[in-house]
């Protein structure tokens, strides 16, 4: 048989999908035997096996791969099979909740070749062997050009395409900081500039190379400032073939008059559910980690996936011990605790910080009703109910603010010694004053 070739994870998918058949080929194959009512798992199977060939699962990229938002990717199939593509979309959703990985597979979906073949079929889905479908999901296809923040007055995303490719295949759910910091930005904003805006003007006046369509596929149009308006004219009345596809995060920080041009897409945000899922999917890890990451990550996949890639630390254990060393205010104690967290590594700490805010949300309910919460496992919870005896509201309200601030920095690669010794003398003196009555 064939089973060798697929991932635990990937015969999960399939089976969880009720044995969808993956490539037009198999498609073909299986439909063959729809008649017979035989599965088209075996059959596809089968067809594999007879080819004597590995079929690249993971080199695909396709939209059903994607956790959640079912009701987007029907909308975007439907859309793609009506071939009346609007000129101007614009997907909308949370810092890692999947607009980026959703818009890069619908342009493969788009320029796929023998997608019109399979048109009437539910499972309406790019070929995945064609070579367009083979060059999108490399994201080297002649008629897919992106266009992102970059570092730098001059630059251009081209000058940045290597660095690119890699991001989207390795984190296509990661936030613009990550992306930023594999340019090397350290404290620097990255942004969508003039030069940028003429070579996306200089691309798109060229004729389609071998596509059906002319795609842009711009991440964070938030990023473009007065100069997006050099596109208004070629968004409001494209050459033919060309469609936009803007992906954003926060609708308030686009131009009006680039969002006005544009067709909304809204994603849903992923449910814990789904992250689940995905993480013991795609990294194999227990469904209990999975959960209580899913559950820290607040519906942002990539920094889900981040934290599920980091090594494992006992944040419970570790917040305890900061904790008590804060409240004991002894300087070589905070100096070594430092020292020692700082080796961490930016995920580990990063989600060390999420963390400890979720455990003072808790706690601050746990102080302002009296009643404990469900969110805590015991051991947690006993710290909880001892701390809630020396810090009030306003005491945890400002160590809140502490975390929150330090994760902003720390995403800023601040140095973490300076900045968690720092933290630690505040957390001291925040604890050691008076209570208010
Ligand atoms: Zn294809």
């Amino acid at each position: 048989m064939y089973f060798e070739c697929l991932l635990p994870s990937q015969l999960g998918k399939m089976i969880g999908r009720k044995c969808v058949p993956q490539t037009y080929s198999e498609w073909a194959f299986s439909s063959l035997f729809f008649g017979l009512r035989i599965s088209p798992y075996l059959v596809t199977r089968f067809y594999a096996s007879s080819k004597k060939q590995r079929i690249e699962w993971q080199f695909l990229n396709f939209m059903q791969n994607i956790i959640g938002q079912q009701r987007t990717k029907e909308f975007l199939t439907s859309l793609a099979a009506s071939e009346r593509v609007p000129h101007a979309l614009l997907f909308l959703s949370k810092t890692g909740g999947g607009g980026l990985a959703l818009a890069t597979a619908f342009a493969q979906l788009l320029q796929c070749e023998k997608i019109s073949s399979i048109s009437q079929s539910l499972n309406f889905q790019a070929c995945g062997e064609c070579s367009a479908c083979r060059k999108a999901s490399q994201f080297t296809h002649p008629d897919i050009h992106f266009s992102f923040p970059t570092i730098g007055t001059n630059a251009v995303s081209t000058d940045f395409l290597k660095e690119w490719r890699s991001f989207l295949s390795e984190t296509p759910f990661a936030d613009v900081n990550t992306w930023l910091q594999r340019l090397g930005a350290d404290n620097k904003q990255g942004n969508i500039n003039k030069e940028e805006c003429n070579a996306i003007l200089k691309k798109l006046s060229l004729k389609a190379f071998e596509g059906r369509y002319k795609i842009l596929l711009m991440w964070l149009p938030e990023y473009l400032g007065k100069e997006g308006n050099r596109l208004l004219k070629l968004i409001e009345e494209p050459p033919e073939q060309t469609i936009f596809l803007l992906v954003a995060e926060n609708q308030d920080l686009i131009l009006s008059t680039i969002l006005s041009r544009c067709q909304l897409v809204k994603l849903d945000p992923l449910s814990d559910e789904d992250v689940t899922d995905g993480l013991v999917q795609e990294r194999g890890i227990s469904l209990e980690r999975a959960r209580q990451i899913a559950f820290l990550s607040g519906g942002d996949y990539g920094a889900a996936l981040a934290a599920a890639d980091a090594p494992v630390t006992d944040d419970a254990q570790l917040l305890l011990d900061w904790l008590r060393k804060c409240w004991r205010g002894h300087a070589v104690e905070m100096v070594r605790w430092t020292e020692e967290f700082a080796k961490l590594g930016r995920e580990n700490q990063k989600q060390f910080l999420h963390y400890g805010l979720h455990f003072l949300r808790e706690m601050l309910s746990l102080v302002s009703t009296g009643s404990p919460t469900m969110r805590l496992r015991p051991e947690e919870l006993a710290t909880a109910q001892n701390m809630a005896k020396v810090l009030d509201f306003e005491k945890i309200a400002q160590i809140v603010g502490l975390l929150n601030d330090n994760i902003y920095y720390i995403e800023r690669n601040a140095n973490p010694k300076i900045l968690f010794l720092d933290t630690s003398i505040k957390m001291h003196q925040i604890m050691k004053t008076k209570n208010k009555q």
